[in-house]
Parts: C-alpha cells; structure tokens; sequence
C-alpha cells in the first residue's frame, strides 16, 4: 500500500498527469491510502498492546501456578510426615497392646475380644461414679451391690452392655 502511494505521488509530481479530473482522482486515491495506512497502524497498535496484556496475563497466571504448586507440595508434604507420624504410632500401640495382652489370662482375653467385636471396638470399660463408661447407663443398687461384694479378680460385667467393668477408687462403690 505503501508503494502504491509512493508510485502515484511520483506520478503526481512528475507532471506527467494534465486533466484535471485525473489530478483530482489521483490526489483523492493518495489521501484514502494515507488514510488507510492509518487505520491499519491503529489496528496493528492495538494488536501489539492486546498481546502485551495477553503476556502479563500469562506471566500472572504462571506464577500463581507455581505459588499453589508450592502449597500443594507443603502440604503434601506435612501429610507425608502425618502418615510416618500415625505408622510409627501404630506400631508402638500394637506392641504395647501386645504385652499387655499377654499379661491377660487367656479365657479372659478370649472373652474381651468377643466383646470388643460385638460392641464397636470397646470390650472393656471403666466403672465411674457407678457408671458404666461403656455404655454410660448408670448401675442399679442390686447390680452395684453385687459388685462391691465380688472379689477383686473377679470379671464384673455391665448388666446393660455386658462389657467388662473395670473398678477403680472412682468407681463409686
Ligand atoms: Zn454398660
């Protein structure tokens, strides 16, 4: 476009262009070019300026990418360190539970396990305040009576749960 408008104002200038009406037509085809070539500049401005929006925007948006990448590796992570924690946790319990369990006269651990897989997990519970801590049903005089007078290696059992009770100094008897 640029060279056309070049050429005409050469033909133009030259002279080699009389009528009048061809004159007119000329200069008329240069401004519209001229024109045109403005228009076009417009665009290409806009163009450069819409890129250069788009390129923030990605710089923007790749940077928080790596911001929540980051968090997403924390926090991973800290569950890593949760999952070791809670295995370690685990082992040292199941031990534990090992020793104990073997310290437990074997009819009675027979009994508790039973017990434990009838009633959510729990086979045993602490007799507080003549509560059973197992099924938080306060005792009846008879059932607590007949507790008190039980001897202490004797298995006291929750006449509403049916879970070993455990007697302490808290036990309320
Ligand atoms: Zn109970």
């Amino acid at each position: 476009m640029r060279q056309r408008a070049a050429r005409d104002q050469q033909r133009l200038d030259s002279g080699a262009v009389t009528s009048p009406k061809d004159l007119s037509n000329l200069q008329h085809e240069i401004a519209s070019l001229a024109k045109r070539q403005g228009d076009l500049e417009d665009v290409v401005l806009e163009v450069m300026e819409r890129r250069e929006a788009a390129q923030e925007r990605v710089s923007e948006l790749t940077e928080r990418v790596a911001s929540v990448q980051s968090k997403i590796d924390d926090a991973g992570g800290r569950r890593d360190a949760a999952f070791e924690e809670i295995d370690g946790e685990v082992a040292s319990v199941t031990k534990e539970r090992e020793v104990i369990a073997g310290s437990v006269p074997a009819d009675l651990l027979k009994l508790y396990d039973k017990l434990r897989a009838q009633q959510g997990g729990i086979g045993a519970a602490k007799l507080y305040a003549r509560t059973c801590q197992g099924c938080r049903q306060e005792l009846a005089i008879t059932e607590l009576n007949e507790i008190r007078a039980a001897a202490p290696d004797t298995v006291v059992r929750c006449e509403n749960c049916r879970r070993i009770l455990v007697r302490t100094a808290e036990s309320g008897l």
